[in-house]
């Protein structure tokens, strides 16, 4: 359990902003062992107390433009007006080290590593419902009000993409999440062991089961009607 295979599993995690990802994201990395940030490049500038190499390389669009050009990214996409990529070099240094890779990207990106890396496994995080999410993002008070608007429309068209998740976990409490978000990605590995389980393994694939796509179908309406009510376009799905 503790050595993963020397192929890195890749775990690709996305969630509409105010979604509670990065909370979600750190406290899976204090928890589970062997399992590596991808640290993407943006050319947005650092928020708060960000920095340099720690959650973002912040580079310029010209440097960000080479890196395309030299074919550096294993996938980019342009989020809020701003480019973001994450550089092939994790993937190999993963590797390298003998552990799993975590992306922390958006649905453009998702789809393109799923693309080159078909047995990644994708897990979608999701609000509660819309009012949930935009209490949360008025809380946070990082934003304008029309930012806040442009947010929660973008996160109705992201939404639409679940269908292209291998897993789909609801944020509403925290502690909850945390355990099932470890319970899907210490599941996948033991899965793919390809050995008998133990009674407690099994328990914990049993966890991470409860958030695969084909499981939570009625969990799921209400949360993307409250989206879908709010006068938001349906089918904006990417293609
Ligand atoms: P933020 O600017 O709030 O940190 O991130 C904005 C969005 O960009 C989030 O949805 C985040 O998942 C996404 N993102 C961060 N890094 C990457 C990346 O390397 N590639 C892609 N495609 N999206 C990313």
């Amino acid at each position: 359990m503790n050595v993963p295979p020397h192929k890195p599993l890749v775990y690709i995690i996305s969630a509409p902003s105010g979604s509670g990802k990065s909370t979600l994201v750190n406290e899976l990395l204090k928890k589970v062992s062997d399992l590596e940030f991808s640290i993407s490049y943006t050319t947005r500038a650092p928020r708060g107390s960000e920095t340099n190499g720690r959650q973002y390389y912040f580079v310029s669009r010209a440097e960000f433009e080479k890196m395309i050009a030299e074919d550096a990214f294993l996938e980019h996409a342009e989020v809020f007006g701003n480019y973001y990529g994450t550089a092939r070099c994790f993937l190999q240094k993963a590797e390298q080290h003998g552990r799993d890779l975590l992306l922390d990207i958006d649905v453009q990106g998702a789809k393109q590593i799923q693309d080159k890396v078909p047995d990644a496994t994708s897990i979608f995080i999701l609000p509660p419902n819309r009012k949930i999410l935009e209490e949360r993002l008025r809380k946070r008070s990082e934003d304008a009000d029309e930012v806040i608007e442009r947010r929660l429309v973008t996160a109705s068209r992201e939404i639409e993409n679940y269908q292209r998740y291998n897993y789909i976990l609801v944020n509403d409490q925290l502690e909850d999440s945390i355990k099932l978000l470890r319970a899907i990605v210490r599941g996948e590995r033991l899965l793919r062991t390809g050995r008998t389980l133990s009674a407690e393994e099994a328990k914990i694939v049993a966890m991470g089961d409860c958030c695969r796509l084909a499981n939570v179908g009625e969990r799921l309406q209400p949360i993307l009607a409250s989206f879908r009510s709010s006068g938001n376009p349906r089918g904006n799905s990417l293609p």
